[in-house]
């Protein structure tokens, strides 16, 4: 189903944009939570990884590929950044287009608060 993703692929919505090739799209998230804080996607609509396909496997791996880049171009690949995905209610996904989150520049700090 389209998504407000799907509107900037179509570029029917403005992102500040900082990587795009065919199959991949990576923007600025709109409410940073970190000094570096982009959004990598996959052209193609897919909810969540619950609806990933093997055939999606190249397209999802070169998310991988982006990331490392961008990481590099945005200075963090040394310094460290972690990479996220969240997926439907309990992951905090809230967005349903698949979507890499890409963030450094800081000390991320654990990756769960533990449940008091
Ligand atoms: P998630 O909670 O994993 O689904 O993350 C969705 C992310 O999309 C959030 O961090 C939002 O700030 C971000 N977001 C929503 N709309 C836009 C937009 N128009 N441009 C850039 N980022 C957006």
């Amino acid at each position: 189903m389209a998504t407000i993703f799907s509107k900037i692929i179509a570029k029917e919505i403005p992102a500040d944009i900082v990587y795009e090739d065919d199959l991949v799209l990576a923007f600025k998230d709109i409410q940073p939570i970190a000094p570096v804080h982009i959004l990598i996607i996959p052209k193609k609509e897919i909810a969540t990884v619950n609806d990933v396909i093997e055939a999606d496997e190249v397209m999802l791996g070169r998310l991988f590929i982006v990331a490392a880049k961008i990481a590099k171009e945005q200075g963090v690949d040394e310094s460290g950044y972690r990479l996220m995905v969240n997926v439907n209610h309990d992951g905090g996904q809230e967005v349903f287009h698949i979507h890499m989150h890409l963030l450094g520049g800081r000390r991320l700090g654990p990756m769960l608060v533990k449940k008091k």
